[in-house]
Parts: structure tokens; sequence; C-alpha cells
């Protein structure tokens, strides 16, 4: 078979771990469109080497889309394009760390930014959350024995367990990193994807953030074979990034993926895609809500997010995700253990399951799968003498 995507799921699998856009809402007409008028405009120059910094029309065209949608001043000036968050945390841990250093993270984190800092080199420390995201006085704790070289968060619809730091909170890790002197990274792919209220601001539009550089994406909003996204933050950080050799050898990062979008941007066609993914994912949660209150509800404990793409949930206690799945498997239902997303070797019983890559039907069906499978797990579990 010649594989073309990264995802893979067998034939007949349900598998609610895989956390990416479903392919049906990939937007090929519009980016059709965008092509179309970007091709025949005759400019070359974003089949050129591009600004190091990103292009300037682009910028303009996305600093005035998140000035809409934040609410919030943002500047062109503040913002670099990147290949989007996955190459920017990269990119971070190039300009701002040295192999042996450590880096904070929330427990659970994103796992794949885990990677990331193991390719690096890096030293993970865990910081606790709770169910209002990261603890702020167990940041402190830590503090007050070393300085990580970044903390990294995800502050917004968190990945994996769905939940939002409050402003409060916000405000006190900016005056902790302004206090103990150290970098934020907050990574927001989720901001815009709300599903009732809106979540905070983006900590880079805080007062006092001087020291957060928020890394934002087109992977959630429009297509994550873009590669697009980008980083906004003080002109001092962005500094050692447009400055660094892969921008001076490369020049500035995907000059035409970007040329493309900012016409979607200045069309406002972003604003009507957005607000179509908000509806359709906001059902689908909706949909996962309560068929897992239906299915699961007495066994299992979850908050329902707001936003983002994920459940978190929690079974019965003494219970492992990881022996689960085998059950789950052979239902033709997967899901994500959470020791993957454990930087500290816990997370043991929790799973999370993504509301956004199958439609209504098949989250109905997956659950419902999961349910049985957790019935059969359970018994077999009653019955084996221990
Ligand atoms: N950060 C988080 C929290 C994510 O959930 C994802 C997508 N799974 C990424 C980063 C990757 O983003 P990108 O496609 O922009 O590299």
């Amino acid at each position: 078979m010649i594989r073309t995507t990264q995802v893979n799921v067998p034939r007949g699998m349900i598998d609610l771990g895989v956390g990416q856009p479903d392919f049906e809402l990939l937007p090929v007409d519009l980016l059709r469109r965008a092509a179309a008028r970007r091709l025949a405009d005759g400019d070359r120059g974003f089949l050129n080497y591009g600004y190091e910094q990103g292009d300037g029309h682009f910028r303009l065209a996305l600093a005035d889309f998140l000035e809409r949608h934040y609410r919030q001043p943002v500047a062109a000036s503040s913002l670099m394009t990147t290949a989007g968050t996955s190459q920017a945390l990269d990119l971070i841990c190039t300009c701002f760390t040295r192999p042996g250093d450590t880096v904070f993270v929330e427990e659970p984190t994103y796992f794949l930014a885990l990677r990331i800092f193991a390719d690096r080199g890096l030293q993970v420390a865990s910081v606790p959350t709770d169910e209002n995201g990261l603890q702020v006085d167990a940041l402190e704790t830590l503090l007050a024995e070393q300085r990580p070289a970044f903390l990294y968060t995800v502050p917004t619809f968190h990945n994996p367990t769905g939940i939002t730091l409050p402003a409060g909170r916000r405000e006190r890790l900016l005056a902790l990193s302004r206090e103990h002197e150290f970098l934020v990274v907050a990574d927001e792919v989720y901001q815009l994807l709300y599903y009732a209220k809106e979540p905070p601001q983006p900590l880079a539009t805080f007062a006092g953030s001087e020291n957060v550089l928020s890394l934002g994406t087109f992977s959630k909003i429009l297509a994550p074979g873009l590669r697009l996204g980008w980083i906004h933050t003080s002109p001092s950080l962005l500094a050692p990034l447009v400055e660094s050799g892969l921008l001076a050898s490369g020049g500035g990062l995907n000059p035409f993926t970007s040329a493309l979008v900012q016409v979607v941007l200045a069309e406002g066609w972003l604003d009507q895609h957005v607000a179509k993914l908000q509806a359709t994912y906001g059902s689908r949660l909706a949909t996962m809500d309560a068929a897992l209150k239906a299915g699961l509800g007495d066994a299992v404990e979850f908050l329902t997010p707001r936003g983002g793409f994920f459940f978190w949930v929690k079974l019965p206690e003494g219970l492992a995700a990881t022996a689960f799945r085998e059950t789950a498997r052979r239902n033709h239902v997967d899901f994500r253990p959470g020791t993957l997303f454990s930087g500290a070797g816990g997370c043991q019983p929790y799973l999370r399951l993504c509301f956004a890559f199958y439609d209504e039907a098949q989250i109905g069906a997956g659950v419902r799968r999961l349910g049985q499978a957790l019935d059969e797990f359970m018994s077999l579990r009653r019955s084996t003498p221990r």
C-alpha cells in the first residue's frame, strides 16, 4: 500500500484516538478558489525565498483576523510565520534551549510535544493540573528549586484534558514568569474552536506578557497539510527566531502556502469556515457527551469540554486503560491511553477520545462499542481470581 496520510485506521475500526480533522471537513473548494486567484495575479514573489519573519501582506491579513477574533490588538510586527506549531516548538528549542536543560510541562500534556523535547535532549519536569488547568501554586513551589528553560502549556481546550486555564491563573502565571524570569510557551492551537462561551484571550495578548510565545496554527481551523502557523510574541523574543540559521538559509517559512492563505483571510472565507467548524464540532461534542453518559455514564468520570477536540475519560479506580485497550480493539474501537500524555509515568486510568475526526453516527457507534467493551472488561476482571 502506498501511504499518503499520517492516519491509518484498520478497516472496520472506529479509532476515537485519532486527533485530527475529519477528511470531509478539509476545505478543498475554498483553497481551489484561493489558489486560482493568487496564481492569476501576476505576482511571483511568493515563489522565491521568503522574508524571514514571513510575508508582510500575509502577516497583516493574519493580524487583522486575529484582532477581530481575540478582540485584542495584534500587530503584524509581533507575528512570525511558521510551518505549524510542531515546527515552531522545535525552532523555539533550537533558539532558547541547550541539550540537558529542563522544561516544565503540565501533567498530563500533549504527548508529541514530549517527543520534540526528547529529540532535543531536554529533561522534563511535570507540574500538576486540576479541573482548572495548571496549578500555579505547585508551579511556584517548583520554581523555588529550579528555573526551567521554558514552561510549555496548552492553556485553552487542553490536549488531552479539554480544560481551559481561567484568566486569574493566567495572570498569576505571567507574574511568576516575570518574577522568576522564565519563558512561557503557550500552545494555543484550539483557541478559536470554542462551542459555547469564548475562552479567555491568548496569553501573548495579556498585559505583562513579555516572556510569552503564543503558538497558533491553521492545522485545526483550515488544514494540517498546509503546514502553516504563527508565533505571536514580543520583538525581543522574535529576534533570535527570525535570525536563526534555518531562516537565513531557507528564507521565511512556507511563502507559497501563506500567499494562498492570505486570500482566504482577506476575503473573510476563514471567518465563515471557522463558524462552520464551530457548529459541526459543537454538535459532535454534544453527541459524544450524550453517548458517553448513556453508555458508560456510571462507570466513568469526565468533565464535558467546551471546545477543542477531546474528552478525557477516567475509568473506575484500579483499571488501566492500556489493559482495557485490548478489549476495546476486539470490539473494533480504539482510543489513546492516558499514559501517553504523562511526563511522570502516571494517568493509567485515563483515556483520550476525539470527537473531531468522525461524524455523529460514527461517534455514536464508537462510544456504544466502547460501552460494550467496558462491560466485557469489567465482568472479565470480576470473574478472574486475583
Ligand atoms: N499542539 C497541540 C496541543 C496539538 O493538539 C497539535 C495537533 N495534534 C499540535 C500542536 C500540532 O500542530 P501543528 O499541526 O500546527 O504542528
